[in-house]
């Protein structure tokens, strides 16, 4: 693998540089192409001032990225988080034009966040942020322009608050504007579970690769939220054992596997810390739960869990990233030596804008699909486009996630040279 060298580890735009970088050196990019996708289309910044239940008048910032229209409208999620910086929306909005162009879906990338704290505002001050961002961003937004989606501490009811605000603006009920919407209001059946459903596909893939049996394969998955508690799930009913779970307030170990249901009941009926589960287990801090034996590890919380200093002690035979960035560039060189076969992020958990895609076609043509139809078409996509990174990667000589970054910015640039550039 060609070499490279982020400043700092932990900063997710340089490790998304990084792999970009590597891959575009490997395809053999030329200049122009390569400045073109290096950089975004557009960055926008927007100052929100919302008045508080208090009375009082806050500014917030806000931000959206586009980072590529080339392929088609930019897709993204808005997050809700007292860190989000304008580095961060760059690295996200590049990944979701790979992340699309991987599964091959007719989307560019975009992101967008608020720096706030959703679990210190009421109902009515989210509201507010919401409708005001989407007011200022209102000329940017568009089914044929960018779509955005949720994203960590953002949910439905806020893209319901962004696709009223876009259609009182455009006068007209557009509910293609955003996906992960409520299902009564133009969502699709199965987005919800798309993401943690593609998880199961993708690790189904890697099980044939390597003559595994579910049964016999031990599971760790770190983060218990959306995307983490579904594939548990789907895994455990599949019959996968799950030997390992963490959420924010720390990790369980237990090698003869968990009771999923159980687990599932305990977290979301009775509200409890998953780590004081009643039903067994070794405790331990969340990111320890990712170095104990298993035959697949799923980090799907949150990012850099995987660095330079740790990625030794991995104990897995393939590692599935379901969250966002959770190893880091330097881990590559890592995972590489230890010979894990890595489902990278841009490929792993790409079922959620997959059928946000299909939520969007279905918007579009007013036709809803039953949700064995949108499980069944996410199952092809998803396979198809595993063959297609893995394949690549042998043929190549890479690993897969820079295969998968060969595959995307290929396709990026092959439709960038068939546009062209207007001047
Ligand atoms: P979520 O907020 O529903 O759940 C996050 C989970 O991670 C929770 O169980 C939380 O307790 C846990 N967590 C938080 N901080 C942690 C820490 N430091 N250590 C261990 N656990 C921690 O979020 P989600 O929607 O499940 O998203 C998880 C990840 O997957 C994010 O990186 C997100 O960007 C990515 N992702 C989500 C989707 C989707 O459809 N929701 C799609 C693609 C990627």
């Amino acid at each position: 693998m060609a070499s490279f060298s982020p400043h700092n580890e932990l900063n997710v735009y340089e490790s998304a540089e990084a792999r970009f970088e590597v891959a575009a050196k490997k395809l053999g990019l030329e200049d122009g192409v390569y400045r073109f996708m290096r950089y975004p289309n557009k960055e926008i910044t927007v100052y929100i001032p919302v008045e508080l239940d208090s009375g009082q008048l806050e500014v917030f910032i806000g931000y959206r990225v586009h980072h590529s229209l080339v392929r088609g409208p930019c897709k993204g999620g808005i997050r809700y988080a007292p860190d989000v910086t304008l580095d961060e929306m760059r690295a996200l909005a590049s990944e979701m034009t790979w992340k699309c162009a991987v599964v091959n879906i007719p989307f560019g990338g975009a992101k967008g966040g608020v720096v706030c704290d959703p679990s210190k505002l009421s109902r009515y001050e989210l509201e507010r942020i919401t409708r005001r961002y989407t007011a200022e961003l209102s000329e940017w937004f568009g089914p044929e322009r960018d779509v955005p989606a949720p994203d960590l501490g953002t949910n439905q009811q806020i893209m319901a608050w962004v696709m009223d605000t876009y259609s009182m603006h455009v006068r007209r009920t557009t509910t293609g504007v955003v996906t992960g919407k409520p299902v009564e209001m133009g969502g699709s059946l199965g987005r919800q579970q798309a993401t943690g459903r593609g998880l199961l596909l993708v690790c189904d893939k890697a099980l044939v690769k390597f003559g595994l049996k579910r049964d016999q394969t031990r599971v760790i998955i770190q983060g218990f939220g959306n995307v983490g508690s579904v594939a548990a799930t789907l895994m455990h009913q599949a019959g996968y054992r799950i030997v390992g779970l963490a959420d924010i307030y720390g990790g369980l170990y237990n090698e003869s596997g968990f009771d999923i249901p159980k687990v599932t009941d305990w977290v979301y009926r009775q509200r409890k810390p998953l780590p004081e589960f009643s039903g067994g287990g070794a405790r331990m801090t969340a990111q320890e739960v990712l170095f104990q034996p298993a035959d697949i590890v799923i980090p799907a919380a949150v990012e850099n869990q995987i660095t330079r200093d740790n990625v030794q002690r991995l104990q897995t035979r393939i590692l599935c990233e379901g969250a966002n960035g959770p190893s880091t560039a330097y881990a590559d060189e890592g995972l590489d030596r230890k010979g894990i076969f890595v489902i990278p992020d841009i490929l792993a958990n790409a079922g959620g804008v997959t059928v946000s895609y299909f939520e969007w076609v279905q918007d579009r043509g007013g036709f809803f699909w039953r949700e064995s139809e949108v499980n069944e078409r996410l199952k092809e996509i998803l396979e198809r486009s595993f063959d297609d990174v893995v394949s690549y990667a042998e043929t190549n000589g890479v690993n897969n996630r820079i295969a998968a970054y060969m595959l995307a910015i290929d396709r990026v640039a092959f439709v960038l040279k068939l546009r062209g550039i207007y001047a």
